[in-house]
């Protein structure tokens, strides 16, 4: 049988969340550092190692299945190639930032007319400029965006900023919002029927690993009296499991809550007389 090719970044920032996913869903294989092509050694799947630009490409010309990268340089290759088919399938949480003008402390952008603009998403911007009736120059560079300004390269940049400390460090200002972006599972829209039923099977696997990751195991134990009370404070809990204890007047409630419990749930349950409070992670939640 045809073998199913996942392909990931190489090197960078996407690498080791997308190999600590694909080993979640049950693929196991052996990397080191060097290699390109890494063979599962329990599924019939082959890992292509490729720079993160080159994915959408291959998912589209379908040499590779699957593949895992950011929406960012998804959109931009979409905007720059009309006829790139790729079908999006899951974001998958990690990665996560968002494309943003900043410009140099102090520097007044007014209207952004007859403006420089340095960034290595040429496609995106234009677009967004274009959808604003701005008419400014683009200037495509990869790498040391953040220079450009100080070299008089351009006037203003839009880079990739997530906490925005790089941005501090170079005496930058975030001003405006281009996109969000969080790595995606995408795949080919032309897979073969022999490779189907392995790929719907990886993809629920993934969807699976997602949903556990939003997911906490909840335990308690509470007065009789109290249930309803307590299951109201859940957040979007499933129907809990409410089990008797040898005191009658007590009961335990388990759930799954599909979102995070914060200490203010906690201190709220508490308040409504819950005791023995446990919050455990799930590792796969299949539904
Ligand atoms: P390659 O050599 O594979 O082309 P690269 O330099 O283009 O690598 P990285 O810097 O590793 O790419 O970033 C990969 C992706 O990680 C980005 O396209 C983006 O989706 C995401 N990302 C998350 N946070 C950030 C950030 N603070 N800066 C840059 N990219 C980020
Ligand atoms: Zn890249």
């Amino acid at each position: 049988m045809d073998r199913v090719k996942i392909a990931i970044q190489k090197n960078g920032r996407l690498s080791s969340d997308s190999l600590s996913l694909l080993r979640k869903c049950g693929i196991e294989f052996n990397e080191s550092e060097n290699m390109l092509f890494i063979k599962s050694t329990n599924m019939s799947v082959d890992l292509l190692m490729v720079r993160d630009d080159d994915i959408p490409r291959l998912v589209g010309q379908n040499i590779a299945d699957l593949g895992i990268v950011g929406e960012n340089v998804i959109k931009e290759k979409q905007l720059s190639n009309n006829s790139l088919k790729i079908d999006q399938k899951i974001k998958l949480g990690f990665s996560k930032c968002r494309l943003s003008f900043a410009k140099p402390q102090g520097f007044e952008v007014g209207d952004m007319n007859n403006l420089k603009i340095a960034t290595s998403y040429p496609e995106i911007v234009r677009n967004y400029l274009s959808n604003k009736n701005i008419d400014a120059e683009i200037i495509e560079i990869h790498g040391s965006v953040e220079l450009t300004p100080f070299v008089n390269i351009s006037d203003i940049i839009v880079d990739l900023v997530s906490t925005g400390a790089t941005l501090e460090s170079n005496n930058l200002v975030e001003f405006d919002n281009v996109m969000k972006s969080e790595a995606m599972l995408i795949s080919s829209n032309n897979i073969s029927s022999e490779k189907s039923l392995l790929i719907e099977k990886i993809i629920s696997r993934i969807n699976s690993v997602i949903e556990a990751k939003d997911s906490k195991y909840i335990m308690f134990n509470a007065n009789t009296k109290d249930i309803d009370d307590l299951i109201d404070l859940l957040p979007s809990a499933e129907s809990p499991t409410v089990i008797p204890l040898a005191d009658k007047s007590k009961v335990a409630i388990h759930s799954v809550c599909k979102e995070d419990i914060f200490w203010k749930t906690i201190e709220s349950l508490k308040s409504r007389g819950a005791s023995s409070i446990l919050v455990l992670p799930i590792e796969k939640l299949a539904n």
